[in-house]
């Protein structure tokens, strides 16, 4: 656990704070009313290298590790920010450097840590799967040096932002195959120059994530554009899940602690009955436990990433980190708005817009439930469920 407090990481907290100093509450207050992209944010974080700190040396970014990309995300999160506007370039990413071909990565990686190119979209989710991944239907069917994708993917984040989304198709279908993991490929589709028909359909959300429908109809890709090995795609996506659970929960961890922050600033200062609310144990001692449950899912998702920085096994822990992280974040912004009272629900305050943006952590990428089914049958060797 000492790796939280080397003077590298606190420097790329300085750093990270202050970038965010110049992206207030106002900036996020207004685009989220607007349900507008923070480009200028977007911008500035890429020019400062922030967005490529996974992406090798020999390929222009920063080589660095999970734990240092989770530091920079949970930064954001607790300056009032939100990087869902980008964050997936820095999930996506691992797929593409463990199992692209060296020519693919030659392709894309130097002009994504430039800010040339952005890989901001992953469609995996569909409609008729949900979180049953290896019951997608979107079809990729090899026609000489093409596949031709047809198909329909549901709540893809940034798809209009991006220029390279990764994209998850059955290139067998599910009753073909014996193992239901096998048949699924990932495919690097370059949505600057698409043949076929693309259809890139915004949803109206709760947050905003610029999440959207995409229809496929006779979408061409190159083969030179699939990852890997075809029909190996699953595993290829599964070995990406820790590091995204981790980073997810560094996310909630910033927003934990901004969550806290505020409502023991408040607790201090709101006077009723008169003293300040927070001399009252009914809201001291929710934001004290608030606190606490922050801090402990903080140890977990620094256990987690050192394992994953290391190369060893840590699934039990990327997912415990995310399940406790996305938790502990839930219950800082219900303690947060019980705290503000009426404020809480006035947007000027901000805590709204935080306490929407929070929730999603237990539902997406993966829903906790998901995870406590992977907990109970895969490390506790309990019956499976599904
Ligand atoms: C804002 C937002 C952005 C998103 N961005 C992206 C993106 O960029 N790319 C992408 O691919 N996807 C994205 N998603 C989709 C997200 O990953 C899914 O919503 C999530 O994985 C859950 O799938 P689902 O919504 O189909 O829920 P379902 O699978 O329909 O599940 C509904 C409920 O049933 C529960 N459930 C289902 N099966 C079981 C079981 N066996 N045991 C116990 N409980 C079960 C779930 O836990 C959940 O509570 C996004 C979602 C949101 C809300």
């Amino acid at each position: 656990m000492t790796s939280v407090v080397n003077e590298d990481r606190q420097a790329i907290r300085d750093a990270v704070r202050s970038l965010c100093k110049s992206f207030p509450d106002t900036y996020w207050r207004d685009l989220d009313k607007r349900d507008e992209y923070p480009q200028d944010f977007v911008n500035a974080l890429t020019s400062s290298g922030y967005l490529a700190v996974l992406i090798p040396e020999e390929y222009g970014g920063a080589g660095l590790g999970v734990t240092e990309a989770g530091i920079i995300l949970e930064e954001i999160n607790r300056s009032g920010g939100n990087p869902g506007a980008c964050h997936a370039q820095m999930y996506t990413m691992g797929t593409l450097l463990r199992h692209g071909s060296e020519e693919q990565k030659r392709r894309y990686l130097p002009q994504i840590a430039k800010g040339e190119l952005r890989l901001q979209a992953f469609a995996v989710t569909e409609p008729n799967a949900g979180s049953d991944t290896t019951r997608i239907e979107t079809r990729a069917v090899r026609k000489g040096d093409r596949y031709i994708v047809n198909g329909q993917k549901i709540f893809i984040s940034r798809a209009k932002q991006s220029d390279l989304m990764l994209l998850l198709a059955r290139t067998t279908p599910y009753n073909e195959v014996k193992d239901k993991t096998q048949g699924i490929s990932v495919f690097v589709v370059d949505m600057r120059n698409v043949k076929g028909n693309l259809q890139i359909q915004p949803l109206d959300m709760m947050v905003n994530h610029h999440t959207n429908t995409i229809f496929f109809e006779d979408v061409e890709i190159p083969v030179s554009n699939l990852i890997g090995e075809e029909g190996k795609g699953f595993r290829y996506i599964i070995d990406g899940w820790n590091a995204e659970r981790i980073l997810v929960a560094s996310e909630a961890i910033g927003d934990g602690r901004w969550f806290v922050d505020r409502a023991s600033a408040y607790a201090r200062d709101r006077v009723v009955f008169g003293r300040p609310i927070g001399a009252n144990q009914g809201v001291q001692f929710p934001i004290a436990q608030a606190y606490a449950h922050v801090e402990a899912a903080d140890l977990m998702r620094f256990d987690a990433a050192a394992k994953f920085d290391r190369g060893e096994k840590c699934g039990a822990e990327a997912n415990m980190a995310k399940l406790l992280a996305s938790e502990a974040s839930w219950e800082a912004a219900n303690v947060c708005l019980n705290t503000y009272g009426g404020y809480g629900f006035a947007r000027d305050y901000d805590v709204e817009r935080k306490f929407r943006e929070t929730r999603l952590f237990t539902v997406a990428p993966v829903n906790n439930n998901l995870i406590l089914a992977f907990l109970g049958q895969n490390v506790l060797k309990m019956p499976k469920s599904y």
